[in-house]
């Protein structure tokens, strides 16, 4: 019997896109066919795969793995509805269920190299390229499904596409899938076709920024009492609402945790005793601190969930079966002398990471050892200790479904105005949840879009697996190029007569037969048989996916928050007659979703497979089975002394015979220097070094200065450990911030005396510390310019700091690079701090002979 990827390869040689039929690389129909989807999955993202033999091999453990697992093997294939009746079924295994290959050596430290976690880094190796034989012969590939990235940068995201079949576009070509890190503008969405997919909803910050979503569930608890809403730390935003914190404090003492309102990953967060210790210079969100706090082994812990939302009108809300625990580094101790700590406090990985004792898990199977656990790790745990599981995962429903109720009707409004076909739009979400030590859940905050960068296998597998089974759920349709002309046509021509008049193309298809009686009996109009066939043909797709809404038990828990006639969660006080989401005919489409899905309408039994209760509970807790080991591309750059040698020397006697840097080639060398110091001190940390930087990075102020202080050292070594940690991660940031910055700038041509481009290029991938230093340090004493951090005719340009010769020299000159005062008062706050070695340090740097400095070339 042929297999399916033989199938693929036979239609690619035969140049015909409809010789290729039904394969393992598509779902929910024939390739070509309306509901044909891709398909995606883990095993072949191995940098190893060559030939289409071992993504077979994996298939046959996969299904020999299912047959041994009596859970897996009865499940698995769950029945797909095909409208009419009939029923098809497909092989959509979540990864907890299926056990796939793992016969390649896994490098998952990532070389070694240094990398910063949100994947910024502008020289990262191309990941998945396209060349590898089969992923020409992928259905993607031969009906030319193209991808776009608009500010996002993730290497495991990239491969995906790239390994199965899609080419990546540029800015204004057509996609079929766009993926951003950020909200989508109405215009691009106003001109979606219906194949393509974007990965947000508009106005989705309702949810995900931390200020909205007080607000929301706020609102709700005022609609519905506060009981049902009460899993979001009391918070206030201040300045505004000082006074409300004065009389809470009053009221109920702290301790307080302060976060900026518009910042992520731990940035300027610390936490206060009392409101009067609370930093007013910026906007921030102070929330009641969670003292009481769920702990493993001594260590405080949080918990990302995934959710995926494909659709707000029905709405449809699925939770990912595996998520990650994240560990604070230092054991956790309740006593006020501690507050300082954000190495004890703070769960996030990015400030965890830098911290000496923070243990990676080594390997991807390493689900419950270090400071990063697996959601169905910590659960397995929770139960031998005796605690009640289910009861736990049914409140993390529970309020997932709450907190997007809230903020439902304003994203359904802002659907009905810019987005034109009910499938445009998907969004995963990252729930932040912290568990107090009665097992009740809090909600921290909903992410944006949630890190998918991978820093250990264990990431590595867990966020393969939601990806893949994300993009097969979501569904990216399987048409041909011709198919999608000719959709772009009837689309151009469709939108052109109805614009104006009602953006959704629910309405095209929604005249209801006229048939009296009441609406449940009504027959279903064309929309709402779309939207039921692919409720279900969505659910049969879900792979790791659980259906939490709609569920067996939705309507009696949550029906009446949803209003009566139109079906859609209010969450804001309408006035009488407001609508303020119109609709041209009324429908009610959770109400007809639910009655066809487990109501007295329900035709298809396979659509509520796998989604009762119990059947949920226990997949959360089911371990994520071995699956493919995925290796990325390694930097690998060999440094050669010699050749670095060489390269050195060419650049600085370019520099020294008159060439100046262009400013995008002192930013690259800066910021490869500021990496290369992280790097050093992530390993070996040195408390001077760690001094400079944070007074650099406090002079420049803005997000990177001190978030805690460094007050009460009881131990001076957890101190210092801790320091290190906070120094880096600042010093990350401030990187980041930089790269990202450095973007904006272009070498268009080459002009005379410049450093050739590649040869520059050629030196920084090659460079060391020392290298990069002496550029550095050369360039600003030559020039008596700092090219890499002000530009050349910026007005409030400091002069030139001496530079101290020979190593480090670069770095002891840093702080003073940044004029005094820059950074605002919290300069002064870290200004006792560095008071410690002030003495010594002065002492040496007096000493130091200096590289004469402002000696401008002429
Ligand atoms: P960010 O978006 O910057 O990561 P979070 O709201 O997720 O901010 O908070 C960061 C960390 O702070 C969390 O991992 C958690 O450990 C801790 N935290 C946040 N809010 C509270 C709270 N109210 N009580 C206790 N700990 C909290």
């Amino acid at each position: 019997m042929p297999t399916s990827d033989n199938k693929i390869i036979s239609a690619h040689n035969g140049n015909s896109e409809t010789e290729v039929v039904d394969s393992e690389w598509v779902a929910s129909g024939k390739l070509g066919t309306r509901d044909a989807v891709l398909k995606f999955r883990t095993n072949i993202l191995n940098s190893d795969i060559s030939a289409t033999s071992e993504i077979q091999d994996s298939n046959s453990d996969n299904n020999a793995a299912d047959s041994k697992n009596p859970v897996s093997g009865s499940s698995t294939t769950p029945q797909l509805f095909d409208g009419r009746g009939r029923s098809n079924s497909i092989v959509t295994k979540s990864a907890k269920e299926s056990a796939e290959s793992e016969d390649t050596e896994a490098d998952l430290n990532e070389s070694g190299d240094f990398q910063c976690d949100s994947e910024y880094s502008n020289h990262e190796a191309d990941e998945g390229n396209i060349d590898l034989p089969y992923s020409r012969t992928m259905p993607a590939h031969v009906l030319k499904i193209t991808y776009k990235f608009m500010q996002t940068e993730t290497r495991l995201i990239r491969k995906i596409f790239n390994r199965h079949g899609l080419t990546e576009v540029q800015k204004d070509e057509n996609f079929s899938i766009l993926w951003t890190g950020v909200h989508i503008k109405p215009d691009i969405l106003r001109n979606l076709a219906p194949y393509q997919r974007v990965n947000h909803f508009p106005r989705s910050y309702e949810l995900t920024r931390k200020d909205r979503l007080y607000k929301n569930i706020v609102h709700l608890q005022h609609l519905h009492g506060f009981r049902s809403f009460d899993f979001v730390p009391q918070s206030y935003m201040l300045p505004k609402e000082l006074k409300e914190l004065a009389s809470a404090h009053n009221k109920q003492k702290g301790p307080w945790i302060v976060k900026p309102a518009a910042s992520s990953r731990g940035r300027g967060i610390y936490i206060v005793n009392a409101p009067d210790q609370i930093d007013m210079d910026e906007p921030v969100i102070v929330s009641r601190y969670i003292v009481d706090t769920l702990c493993i082994d001594g260590h405080k812990c949080d918990i990302r969930i995934y959710v995926l939302v494909t659709s707000f009108d029905p709405l449809v809300i699925y939770i990912y079966e595996e998520g990650l625990v994240r560990l604070a580094t230092v054991k956790y101790d309740r006593r006020e002398a501690h507050l300082w700590n954000p190495c004890m406090h703070l769960c996030n990985y990015s400030i965890n990471k830098y911290h000496m004792d923070y243990i990676k898990p080594n390997d991807d199977t390493e689900e419950d050892i270090g400071h990063k656990w697996t959601l169905s790790a910590l659960l397995r745990h929770l139960r031998v200790q005796g605690h009640n599981v289910p009861q736990l995962m049914a409140n993390i429903e529970d309020l997932i479904i709450k907190s997007i109720l809230a903020c439902s009707q304003t994203v359904i409004a802002a659907c009905r105005m810019f987005v034109p076909s009910g499938n445009n739009c998907f969004e995963l979400y990252g729930f932040d949840i912290l568990v107090d030590n009665s097992l009740k859940p809090w909600l921290l905050e909903v992410n944006l879009s949630p890190s998918m960068g991978v820093d250990s296998g264990l990431d590595t597998r867990v966020k393969a697996c939601l990806l893949t089974d994300l993009l097969t759920c979501v569904g990216i349709p399987a048409f041909s190029t011709s198919t999608r002309d000719t959709f772009d046509k009837k689309w151009t021509r469709f939108r052109s007569i109805n614009f104006g008049k009602r953006t959704s193309s629910a309405d095209s298809g929604n005249k209801r037969p006229s048939v009296s009686g009441s609406q449940n009996l009504h027959p279903l109009t064309t929309e709402e048989q779309r939207i039921v066939r692919n409720a279900c043909m969505q659910n049969a797709r879900r792979g790791g996916f659980v259906r939490i809404f709609p569920a067996e038990d939705t309507m009696q828990r949550y029906g009446h928050y949803l209003d009566t006639t139109t079906g859609i969660p209010l969450s804001t006080s309408v006035a009488p007659g407001q609508n303020l989401c119109p609709m041209v005919l009324p429908h009610n489409y959770n109400q007809v979703l639910f009655d066809n899905l487990y109501g007295k309408n329900a035709v298809n039994k396979g659509a509520k497979e796998g989604n009762s209760a119990k059947q949920r509970y226990a997949q959360y807790e089911r371990a994520l089975a071995n699956s493919t080991r995925i290796v990325f591309c390694k930097k690998n750059i060999e440094k050669s002394e010699e050749l670095c040698k060489n390269l050195r020397a060419e650049i600085l006697s370019y520099i020294n015979s008159g060439s100046e840097l262009t400013q995008l080639q002192a930013r690259q060398t800066f910021s490869r220097y500021l990496e290369a110091v992280l790097h050093r001190l992530t390993k070996e940390p040195r408390d001077f070094h760690e001094k400079l930087i944070l007074k650099f990075l406090n002079r420049i102020g803005g997000a990177f200065k001190t978030p805690v202080l460094f007050k009460n050292p009881e131990n001076a070594k957890v101190v210092n450990k801790a320091r290190s940690a906070m120094v880096a991660k600042l010093l990350s940031d401030f990187l980041e911030q930089y790269i990202r910055d450095t973007e904006a700038y272009i070498d268009s041509f080459e002009y005379y005396n410049m450093i050739p481009t590649k040869l520059y290029n050629d030196f920084l991938n090659h460079a060391l510390e020392s290298d990069l230093e002496h550029v550095l340090a050369l360039i600003t004493c030559l020039t008596g310019l700092m090219p890499y951090l002000y530009n050349r005719y910026g007005l409030s340009v400091p002069p030139t700091p001496p530079i101290p010769s020979g190593q480090y020299g670069f770095l002891r000159a840093l702080p003073a690079m940044v004029a005094r005062g820059t950074g605002s008062r919290e300069f002064h706050k870290c200004e006792s701090y560095l008071r410690i070695e002030k003495a010594n340090a002065s002492g040496k740097c007096d000493k130091l002979p200096y590289i004469a400095a402002n000696k401008k070339r002429k």
